[in-house]
């Protein structure tokens, strides 16, 4: 057996203290570095538009274009992107230095699930598409199953998925909704599939990022997003104690979905 004295004892306190100094100095570092790249990004965002404005305005100040519909419809176009990025920016700063207040209350994920469908189907079928829904899957006869939402919150994140599946699949295609239970019966995982393009799996890890807009080609057919909108779903899904990810093959749709924690109530 080894014989420990204080002195190594007090030795490997302060190698301990050492390290864990060393890895909250990374951390800080860390930090410091994604705040630099924030500031970074959002002044390239919004400059982007900006300048575009400037340049536009200063063509026609200079005379150097004549001021037409075409013209003040795009620069009325890029001060909508800048007030949404704004707006977005707002909205995922609060939420990353929760400032957001949350109303939790439970519900039935049943319940939940048709509370989406009743929002959205009629909307989805407005649009041109086809709306598909398959009953909630895995919830034994027995029990119900409760979870904890914030569902003004829960009904932005549904609806950010929705108004992606418009964006990027053509009209025509089919959004497909699901709700499944896990063998464990610990979350409940809702899903809303489409039929549109997809996404390459190179971009699949950095589709919740911050600005992450996708390719330039996609950009074209869907113009005006800040590229804001699934990290703030992904931000609210943290704040449920849940989790968020994305399923897609090109060409064959992709699928977005959150779980979120679930408790069961015997009905017996
Ligand atoms: P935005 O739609 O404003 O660009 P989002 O954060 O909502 O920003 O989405 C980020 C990127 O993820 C999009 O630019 C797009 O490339 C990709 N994406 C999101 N939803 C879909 C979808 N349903 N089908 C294909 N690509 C998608």
């Amino acid at each position: 057996t080894k014989i420990f004295r204080i002195s190594d004892i007090q030795g490997e306190n302060v190698k301990r203290q050492e390290s864990e100094i060393r890895q909250y100095n990374e951390h800080l570092k860390q930090m410091e570095e994604s705040r630099k790249q924030l500031l970074t990004d959002i002044s390239h965002e919004l400059g982007t538009p900006m300048t575009s404005i400037q340049g536009y305005l200063r063509a026609m100040l200079d005379s150097i274009i004549e001021p037409n519909v075409n013209y003040l419809q795009m620069i009325y176009n890029k001060t909508i992107l800048i007030n949404q990025l704004v707006e977005d920016l707002f909205e995922i700063s609060k939420l990353e230095s929760n400032q957001t207040k949350m109303e939790f209350e439970d519900i039935l994920v049943e319940s939940l699930f048709s509370m989406f469908k009743n929002k959205f189907e009629l909307e989805i079928s407005d649009r041109g598409y086809l709306f598909a829904m398959d009953p909630l899957q895995g919830v034994p006869k027995s029990m119900l199953a409760v979870v904890s939402v914030d569902t003004v919150r829960i009904e932005q994140v549904m609806n950010n998925l929705i108004s992606n599946a418009f964006k990027y699949t053509p009209q025509g295609g089919v959004i497909h909704f699901q709700c499944e239970v896990d063998a464990e019966l610990s979350i409940c995982t809702f899903k809303v599939n489409d039929s549109g393009p997809g996404i390459e799996e190179a971009s699949l890890p950095n589709v919740f990022n911050r600005f992450y807009r996708g390719d330039k080609t996609k950009q074209k057919q869907a113009p005006g997003g800040t590229g804001l909108g699934l990290a703030i779903a992904h931000e609210i899904i943290k704040k449920h104690h849940g989790q968020m990810g994305v399923e897609s093959k090109p060409g064959k749709g992709a699928s977005f979905y959150f779980s979120l924690p679930i408790r069961l109530l015997n009905t017996r």
